[in-house]
């Protein structure tokens, strides 16, 4: 069961990010179904998208996960250190100066430029041992990984990978969410292609957004990221995912307002018949856009209402006339992201997406972790 009770300190506390584990799980659990037999791997960069890398992973790895993937070395780091028998993947790679990380927490970076397969291959060369690697071909982001230039390298030096064992090769789709957009087929053909150069156990091309897409997209594994975490996968499909995040704002005063007035800064609303303003604890400082000023909604007891006038960094204010006056008490919450305001929908009004949102959640919130994921 999922309580949103308030406990003691929550109570205290002026905002509230509730993190749903068990939503988490059973997300992680969908996703694997759907992509079967492909391998689900889970992506948990930045903090697990701004859930906490620190509750979420376990839960995952609970789940059945054995493959993770990080941005960061000391991300990897952190994970490692939550996780001892997962395999970890780092994505930007190996650098001078990062190989010792990299090689004592057991990360295996994906080298993504001649100069990384070349920092790492010397590392293991130096170590005289065989060590792991995974090799990012660049399909068509044109981002970050090997082109076709590159790998023509290793076909006229082939020597060039020795101490490296290639467990993987990935690639990276850029309209993977339009599952009709020309650009995967053609990014597909381009990896398969280019794939036959190198000599890796396993590949993958598809993040979220291969839920939707054809299973010859999934190949061994397919890399999930926001979908975990409750995020549309594509931008046309209902979502099937469950709600992870929902954050809570303390209603802090609630004004009557009877003669034409503004509101906020800029005094951008104006208040033209008499209504209820209630101003709320949360603001751009929170990671609510400030762009969401006269767009976003929040939802009181059920019922939706609009934010009115511009964000401020620690308060927003509602106009709540349509709400009956007992159900808007001060001291009482509001629901601005999840709990009948759906996280895409907010992304969608802030000019952005569901990553972009959660990842910029702030440190202030009081964190309730809700379900122990099993
Ligand atoms: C972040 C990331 C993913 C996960 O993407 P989602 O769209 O969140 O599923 C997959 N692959 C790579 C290379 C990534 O950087």
């Amino acid at each position: 069961m999922t309580s949103y009770d308030l406990d003691a300190e929550s109570a205290e506390s002026d905002s509230i990010l509730y993190i749903d584990l068990n939503a988490i799980r059973i997300n992680y659990q969908l996703f694997c179904a759907r992509t079967a037999p492909a391998e689900c791997a889970a992506c948990v960069k930045a903090d697990a998208y701004g859930l906490g890398l620190e509750r979420v992973a376990p839960i995952l790895a609970d789940a059945g996960c054995t493959t993770f993937f990080v941005a960061h070395v000391a991300e990897g780091v952190a994970l490692r250190e939550l996780l001892d028998s997962v395999r970890i993947f780092v994505l930007h790679g190996a650098w001078p100066g990062n190989e010792r990380n990299l090689f004592d927490y057991r990360l295996t970076p994906v080298l993504n430029s001649l100069a990384q397969v070349n920092t790492w291959a010397a590392f293991a060369r130096a170590r005289g041992e065989l060590i792991e690697a995974a090799i990012h071909i660049d399909s068509g982001m044109t981002r970050l990984g090997l082109d076709e230039n590159d790998l023509k390298v290793f076909e006229a030096d082939p020597g060039q990978l020795d101490g490296l064992s290639v467990v993987h090769v990935m690639s990276h789709l850029s309209c993977g969410d339009e599952q009709d957009d020309a650009m995967n087929q053609v990014q597909l053909e381009r990896f398969q292609r280019l794939r036959r150069k190198l000599p890796a156990e396993t590949a993958s091309l598809a993040a979220s957004a291969g839920l939707f897409l054809d299973p010859k997209f999934h190949l061994d594994m397919v890399r999930a990221g926001i979908a975990l975490y409750g995020g549309r996968p594509t931008a046309r499909e209902p979502n099937p995912m469950s709600e992870v995040a929902r954050v809570r704002a303390r209603i802090l005063q609630v004004r009557d307002v009877d003669s034409p007035r503004t509101v906020g800064y800029g005094a951008a609303h104006k208040v033209a018949e008499p209504s209820r303003i209630a101003t709320i604890s949360v603001g751009y400082a929170d990671g609510y856009a400030r762009s969401l000023g006269s767009l976003g909604r929040a939802c009181i007891e059920g019922i939706a209402v609009p934010v009115v006038g511009r964000v401020s960094m620690d308060l927003v204010t509602l106009d709540v006339s349509e709400v009956p006056r007992d159900k808007v008490v001060e001291g009482g919450f509001v629901d601005v992201i999840g709990g009948g305001i759906n996280l895409d929908d907010v992304a969608q009004k802030a000019g952005t997406i569901s990553y972009e949102i959660l990842t910029r959640l702030g440190r202030r919130y009081r964190r309730v972790y809700l379900g122990s994921g099993s």
